[in-house]
């Protein structure tokens, strides 16, 4: 019988922090502007000048450790990882390796074989590297240092995964609860949230683990799930020929779907790791903490239990409302205003999460605002307008976040209401297609849905199609 062989997994996922300024220096973290003007002597590395740490950054840290559940360090330090790199203007990197603010938690996450926990070996801040860009055609490489000093935390898991699938949900959970907390928006194709995933694998039922390699540059989930089933094979192949997994860094090539050697694994020692002098130790007191803690937002299942009480809605629809913190938040600010929570929550779930999905976008990125879409439900119940009209302006809000009523009383919109008008257009519409007619007329009920659609059609959609149904009928 062939072997069975069992999937190891451990994740280092790198969080870009939602603070306005940079983690030692005052510089803006905004995402683009012009290369090198987001900059200051610190977070360029002129000599001379000195980090001073930004405490957003602290307390941010504090919240996601204990959202995981992590313990708090309360005596903790940086330190300097050296290392040479173009990106990297001081030739180290201002991190933790000894005292880690967080260690030791957990995260739980749900799969299709239940519930499992997943450790947090530790969390520890530091500052991100600038970027490079190749520039091809004038054969040279430049660096801008706008990211340079952006500060991030570093989420480091035990090795407790076994699948692809368990990596996803774990992932994801760490996105909602870092969402929730407001501390990043965690865009991985933005780079505000960036996973390399450890892998190895052994026999089925084997006590140690076998040799791991770790993949980078992993910018979607669906790029995380090819890379390691992908990975999951090489290592197969490789030990069933009877060679040995190399330690190594590999990065993956979505496109070729292949992960090729990078460079060798090195080793904490390679970094000569050693306490920054230029930083005084963080001493976190218990008030601190506590103060934290007690700012700590209302988690999901706090939120779902809320939901369940107070909104006449069904269970499918509160997971997917709080499965995201923004989503939940405009739900209920427009509820705040309408009152009517099934209808706002099926214009969030239905057409909502169709468009970002489309748009390859996410409810951080709606622009539409509570008081527009109460509006626009307002004018659907009123019978202003009719449900395919009020689609076509929900897409149009979805874009430009216009005033519903505004824009269907600007482009003329509304049903007509009128009966003598659409009374007319139907007897117009029965003259021209006496085949229709009779086919209904001989017992083919289904004849009259084209009779509605060509009524439709020439009242330009601004009819009431239950009115137009019962006009049909009362004529035939
Ligand atoms: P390093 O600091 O050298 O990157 P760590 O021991 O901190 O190494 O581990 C880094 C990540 O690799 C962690 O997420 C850990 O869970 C994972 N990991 C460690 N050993 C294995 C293994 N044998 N298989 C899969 N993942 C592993
Ligand atoms: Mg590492
Ligand atoms: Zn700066």
């Amino acid at each position: 019988m062939a072997k069975q062989y069992e999937t190891v997994i451990g994740l280092e996922v790198h969080v870009e922090l939602a603070t306005r300024t940079k983690i030692f220096c005052g510089c803006s973290t905004a995402f683009g502007g012009a290369p090198n003007t987001h900059t200051c002597p610190v977070c360029t590395g002129m000599p001379g000048s000195l980090p001073v740490l930004n405490r957003q950054v602290v307390n941010y840290a504090i919240a996601v450790g204990l959202a995981t559940n992590c313990s708090i360090t309360q005596y903790c330090k940086f330190d300097r990882k050296n290392y040479f790199y173009p990106d990297n203007p001081q030739n180290y990197q201002i991190s933790q390796l000894y005292l880690p603010i967080c260690t030791n938690g957990r995260v739980e996450i749900e799969t299709q074989d239940g519930k499992k926990s997943v450790g947090i070996h530790e969390i520890h801040m530091e500052e991100d590297a600038g970027k490079l860009i190749h520039d091809e055609w004038e054969d040279c490489s430049l660096v801008d240092y706008n990211r340079s000093g952006v500060p991030l935390i570093e989420i480091v898991s035990e090795p407790d995964m076994r699948s692809a699938e368990e990596v996803i949900a774990y992932l994801e959970k760490l996105r909602m609860l870092i969402q929730y907390l407001g501390a990043s928006d965690c865009k991985l194709n933005e780079g505000s949230m960036r996973a390399d995933v450890n892998l190895s694998v052994r026999e089925a039922g084997a006590k140690e683990f076998g040799t791991r390699t770790e993949m980078k540059n992993l910018n979607s989930f669906r790029a995380i799930t090819h890379a390691i089933e992908g990975e999951r094979e090489r290592q197969i192949e490789l030990l069933e020929a009877g060679q040995q997994v190399i330690q190594e860094t590999r990065r993956w090539d979505d496109a070729k779907e292949y992960s090729y050697a990078m460079r060798s694994k090195e080793d904490a020692q390679d970094y000569r790791y050693f306490p920054d002098p230029d930083l005084v130790p963080v001493y976190i007191s218990d008030e601190w903490i506590e103060e934290i803690r007690a700012g700590l937002p209302e988690f999901r299942e706090e939120k779902m239990r809320r939901y369940r009480e107070s909104f006449d809605i069904p269970e499918y629809d509160i997971g997917i409302l709080t499965d995201s913190k923004h989503l939940a938040d405009l739900f209920e600010e427009t509820v705040a205003v309408c009152n009517q929570p099934k209808k706002v929550s099926n214009w969030l779930m239905g057409e909502t999460l169709r468009l970002l999905r489309e748009r390859n976008m996410d409810a951080g990125d709606i622009r539409f605002s509570p008081d527009n879409l109460a509006k626009l439900i307002s004018l659907t119940d009123s019978r202003a307008i009719n449900s395919s009209v009020a689609k076509e302006v929900f897409e149009v809000m979805f874009e430009e976040n216009v005033d519903p009523e505004r824009y269907v009383e600007e482009k003329g919109l509304k049903t007509v209401n009128d009966e003598g008008a659409l009374r007319e257009t139907i007897e117009k519409v029965l003259a021209q297609n006496p085949q229709s007619v009779e086919d209904y007329r001989n017992g083919k009920e289904k004849a009259i849905g084209f009779l509605v659609g060509q009524t439709m059609k020439a009242m330009k959609g601004k009819a009431d199609p239950a009115a137009v149904n019962g006009i049909l009928k009362e004529l035939l």
